[in-house]
């Protein structure tokens, strides 16, 4: 079955390297290509400028050569950031954060999924206890990962008090992963980011944590970043998912908030089920993002 990648470049490029030559089109009609995937016009410049000049330097006219270094550049970008997940710990922690609705909670039970098939036991802590829908719903993603869960006691409880008995929880029972749900409520900036800080602290009294992972939604785009921006900030992100790329034209937006944020994408959510949730790997993703 064809895998549907509608963040990809191809129809956008079709016309371009359908040609014979490349001409002075070619270059109008790249940058279009670019700004409207969502590449934001520095990234868009550069590349521009790094393709003229390739194209000098080879003396081609051939828009397959064209293709092939777009290619290149974007896989070679992509490849300044190590995209693997630093999980060596036992146990390991992850703490998932990110503005509601982004996709967080389903990012968790697809990310549990993803622990246990690869033979990994799991435990998640439902520390945002504020929402009582959040704590039935991450439950639930864990009953189908195949996952433990370690619930508020109480509505309200201290979301850094479920963290803390998550972690000591794993390491009494010896479970190698551990992935702590968080709030996200951007009304209460200055409170969230302050509740992240003690749920890391108070987790760090146990274990350390090994990732923390800001969950972008694609189809959001630069307000989406921007959004996040605290987080960044705050929450000592240690690389980003970007969730919902099915559901986004613009596959730019993966090149672009990775060098705006300088921060590794290291996972990429594809759908709403929970296998649609992959590694990142800058080869793939350059072949499919141009078609
Ligand atoms: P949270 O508020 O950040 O925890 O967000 P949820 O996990 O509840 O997800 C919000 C909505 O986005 C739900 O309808 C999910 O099914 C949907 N969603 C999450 N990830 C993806 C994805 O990768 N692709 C698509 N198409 N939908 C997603």
């Amino acid at each position: 079955m064809a895998e549907r990648t509608p963040w990809s470049l191809g129809s956008a490029l079709r016309g371009m390297f359908g040609k014979k030559t490349i001409d002075e089109t070619t270059w109008e009609d790249l940058e279009e290509a670019l700004i409207g995937a969502d590449f934001g016009p520095d990234l868009t410049d550069r590349i521009v400028e790094h393709l003229r000049a390739e194209v000098d330097r080879y003396r081609t006219e051939d828009p397959k050569d064209l293709k092939r270094m777009l290619r290149e550049y974007i896989e070679e970008t992509l490849s300044e950031y190590d995209p693997t997940l630093k999980l060596s710990e036992r146990p390991a922690v992850t703490l998932v954060v990110g503005v509601n609705g982004v996709g967080k909670t389903t990012t968790i039970g697809k990310l549990a999924k993803f622990l246990r098939s690869h033979g990994r036991s799991v435990v998640i802590g439902a520390a945002d206890t504020f929402r009582a829908a959040a704590v039935e719903q991450v439950s639930t993603w864990a009953g189908r990962a195949g996952a433990l869960v370690v619930r508020p006691q109480q509505p309200g409880q201290d979301p850094a008090s479920v963290a803390y008995q998550t972690v000591e929880a794993a390491i009494r029972d010896g479970i190698e992963m551990v992935i702590i749900d968080t709030a996200g409520r951007l009304q209460t900036k200055g409170g969230l980011m302050d509740e992240l800080g003690k749920v890391r602290r108070v987790v760090e009294k146990l274990a350390p944590v090994s990732e923390v992972l800001l969950v972008l939604d694609a189809t959001t785009g630069q307000n989406g970043v921007s959004q996040a921006e605290a987080f960044i900030q705050h929450a000592g992100v240690t690389g980003l998912v970007i969730t919902k790329l099915d559901g986004s034209a613009k596959g730019g937006f993966v090149l672009n908030v990775q060098e705006r944020t300088g921060l590794p994408i290291k996972l990429i959510g594809q759908g709403e089920g929970i296998d649609d949730l992959t590694g990142f790997t800058p080869h793939v993703f350059a072949e499919k993002l141009v078609g």
